[in-house]
């Protein structure tokens, strides 16, 4: 475990090569070292910074990637826009002593000629895949490169994006890649808002309105806890908070939790999702049952 006092940060060693990455990790890797692996897009919050927590909590050396990934956005989605800010996150990552930054260049990793993509099946066919088609092939196919760059033994991945967390643990018992995959509990603003890189975007109005996404699935959870067990009519339930709140659903389910096919009745163990606009801004969310 790592020992380092909080009091002491100091700067990461940022790298922005493959061959630079891959040489930090063979020494660490040489010294016996518990490698954790936090990827990112950068424009931290404290739902990455949990991550990386659980990361120093686990191993003893701990990277952090920051990369904004061009396959995993759509043609008409927002990659050029994106929130950057790497001195600002270098700066969080010094607080919490992570040992390595990975920050490539788009260039770096999707060097010209690179036509290999990574395919999941079922678990990344619904829901997100409906308005991002592609979308889980970028994912999962920049996950597995840094895999390979980076051979963890942990790596860290938030509940925030549920779908996610499922293609990247198919991926990687499909493909028997030796790294365990850890997902951590949401982190939400105080008033229940999933924290995220976009809710920057959001105007105070929205700020407002994009609180409907986390009521809608607390009403969920009560429903259940009170004995509903219709999905249709808890589905119902939740569109009504959301339309009340005049963000556009994109959709609103409960599934299985581990396949991701819609439940009719809530027997077992659930998951109930949400995707809404909010204004120009896409938002996420979902809640355990
Ligand atoms: P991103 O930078 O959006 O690609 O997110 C990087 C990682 O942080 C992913 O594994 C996300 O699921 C995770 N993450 C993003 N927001 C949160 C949050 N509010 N709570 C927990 N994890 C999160």
């Amino acid at each position: 475990m790592n020992t380092d006092s909080a009091s002491s940060p100091r700067l990461p060693l940022v790298v922005t090569t493959r061959d630079e990455v891959r040489h930090h990790i063979a020494t660490a890797r040489k010294t016996g070292r518990k490698i954790g692996l936090v990827p990112t897009m950068g424009a931290l919050h404290a739902g990455h910074l949990s991550l990386v927590k659980a990361a120093r909590r686990e191993c003893d050396f701990t990277v952090a990637t920051i990369f904004v990934n061009p396959t995993q956005f759509g043609p008409h989605e927002d990659f050029q826009k994106y929130p950057r800010n790497l001195d600002a996150d270098l700066k969080l990552l010094a607080s919490l002593n992570v040992d390595l930054v990975f920050a490539p260049t788009v260039a770096e990793m999707y060097p010209p000629g690179s036509t290999t993509f990574v395919e999941v099946g079922a678990v990344a066919a619904p829901l997100e895949s409906a308005a991002r088609p592609g979308h889980f092939r970028g994912v999962a196919t920049i996950v597995l490169k840094l895999f390979n760059l980076i051979p963890a033994d942990v790596a860290f991945f938030g509940q925030k994006d549920y779908q996610q967390s499922l293609v990247i643990r198919q991926m990687v018992a499909d493909l028997d890649v030796p790294i365990t995959i850890r997902v951590c509990p949401i982190v939400r603003e105080p008033d229940g808002l999933a924290m995220s890189s976009r809710n920057v975007y959001l105007s105070a109005d929205e700020r407002r309105r994009a609180l409907s996404l986390s009521m809608s699935l607390r009403l969920a959870a009560e429903l259940v806890a009170g004995g509903e067990r219709d999905a249709g009519a808890i589905i119902r339930q939740m569109r009504e908070v959301l339309d009340t709140a005049g963000v556009q659903i994109d959709y609103v389910a409960l599934a299985h939790p581990d396949t991701l096919e819609v439940v009719a009745n809530i027997q077992g163990p659930t998951v109930a999702l949400v995707a809404a606009r909010v204004g120009n801004t896409r938002l996420i969310d979902n809640q355990l049952l």
